[in-house]
C-alpha cells in the first residue's frame, strides 16, 4: 500500500517539478520520502535556491508562508489545510501593532514561528538557533519586544543579559513536556544527556544539559562521546537524531511532546496534494515584502547562517 503511493508520489512530484520539504517533526515516513528534512527557515532557503516550480511544506502553515516569502514565483503547498501552528496564531498584526504603539521607540524581534503578517510588522525575524545574537546585534540601550514565544523569550532575556518586552505566547506542545516527565526519564537514564529546546519550560530547561534549537541538537549529537540522551522537544526529532547518531539511544522526555498539527501529514495528503494541487498558500505581495524584510535584516546580522 506504502509502496503503491510512494510510487506515485515519486512520479506526480516529477511531473510537477515539485521539491518535498519536511521539518524535523513530521512523521518518520513523511521525512524519509521529503528531498530536504530540517527546519522551516533552513528547508524554506534551500527550496528557494532549486528550480523547483513547486513545494510541497510538509510542515505547518507558517512554515509554508516562509517558503513563499522566499519563493515567490513558485507554487507552495500545504498537504492539509488546517496544519497550523498555535503558538504562531497567539499573537495577530493587530494585537502586534497595540503593542508597538505602548512601546514606541522598541524594536520588535520575532520568531521566525510566526504567521506572515507578524513577520511583516517585526523589525527582525529569528529562530531558536540565532536569536540570542539576533538580540545581542542590537544595541544595548534600545528596547526590544520579542514575540510570540514567551519560553523561548526568557532563555533570550537570560543568555542576553536584557530586559525584554514579551508576548505571552507558547507551544501547547513543548509546554506539556514536564519537569517530572525529564526526572523520571533521567531517573532510568542516569548516563543520558539531557537536551531540551528552548521552548520548553522554565523548569524543564533548568534540569537540561543542553539547550539547543532542532539542527542544534543534530550537531551536537554527532559529535558527543554520550550514547544516551533523553530528548526535550517534540518527538519527531528523534527519527533525524537517529540517523545521525544510529549507535546512540534516544529517550523521548515523556509521551506528549506529540504536536497534533504536525501529524497531519500523511502519505495520502502528499499524494493528494500533488495531485490537485492543494492547498496553495499565498501571501499578499506587500506583507511579503515586509515580511522578507524582517528575514533579510536578520541575514544582513548574520551574514553566514
Ligand atoms: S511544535 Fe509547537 S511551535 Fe511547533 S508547530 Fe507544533 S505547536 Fe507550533
Amino acid at each position: 500500500m506504502n509502496q503503491r503511493i510512494l510510487n506515485e508520489i515519486r512520479e506526480l512530484k516529477a511531473k510537477r517539478k515539485a521539491v518535498i520539504l519536511a521539518h524535523n517533526y513530521q512523521p518518520a515516513e513523511i521525512q524519509d520520502l521529503a528531498d530536504f528534512c530540517g527546519d522551516s527557515l533552513g528547508l524554506s532557503i534551500k527550496a528557494s535556491k532549486t528550480d523547483a516550480e513547486t513545494i510541497v511544506f510538509c510542515g505547518v502553515r507558517f512554515m509554508a508562508e516562509t517558503a513563499k516569502i522566499l519563493s515567490p514565483d513558485k507554487t507552495v503547498i500545504l498537504p492539509d489545510r488546517w496544519a497550523g501552528c498555535p503558538m504562531a496564531d497567539m499573537i495577530t498584526a493587530e494585537q502586534l501593532r497595540g503593542l508597538k504603539q505602548k512601546y514606541p521607540g522598541a524594536s520588535v524581534v520575532c520568531y521566525v514561528n510566526s504567521t506572515a503578517q507578524v513577520k511583516a510588522e517585526s523589525d527582525y525575524c529569528c529562530t531558536s538557533a540565532n536569536a540570542v545574537e539576533v538580540v545581542n546585534s542590537l544595541p544595548r540601550d534600545q528596547q526590544i519586544i520579542f514575540v510570540p514565544d514567551q519560553h523561548l523569550g526568557k532563555f533570550i532575556a537570560e543568555k542576553t543579559g536584557r530586559d525584554l518586552i514579551l508576548w505571552p505566547g507558547y507551544c501547547p506542545t513543548h509546554i506539556l513536556i514536564s519537569e517530572d516527565d525529564v526526572k523520571r526519564a533521567r531517573h532510568v537514564h542516569p548516563e543520558a544527556v539531557v537536551l531540551a529546546h528552548p521552548e520548553c519550560s522554565e523548569p524543564v530547561k533548568l534540569l537540561a544539559d543542553v539547550l539547543l534549537s532542532t539542527g542544534q541538537m543534530l550537531t551536537f549529537v554527532k559529535t558527543s562521546p554520550a550514547k544516551q540522551f533523553i530528548v526535550a522537544t517534540e518527538v519527531g526529532m528523534i527519527h533525524p537524531l537517529k540517523k545521525v547518531r544510529p549507535d546512540a539511544e534516544f529517550i523521548p522526555a515523556g509521551t506528549r511532546g506529540v504536536c497534533p498539527n504536525m501529524k497531519k501529514i500523511t502519505l495520502e495528503k502528499v499524494l493528494a496534494s500533488l495531485t490537485n494541487l492543494q492547498y496553495e498558500v499565498t501571501v499578499p505581495e506587500d506583507i511579503r515584502l515586509k515580511a522578507k524584510k524582517s528575514l533579510e535584516r536578520m541575514v544582513e546580522i548574520l551574514p553566514e547562517k
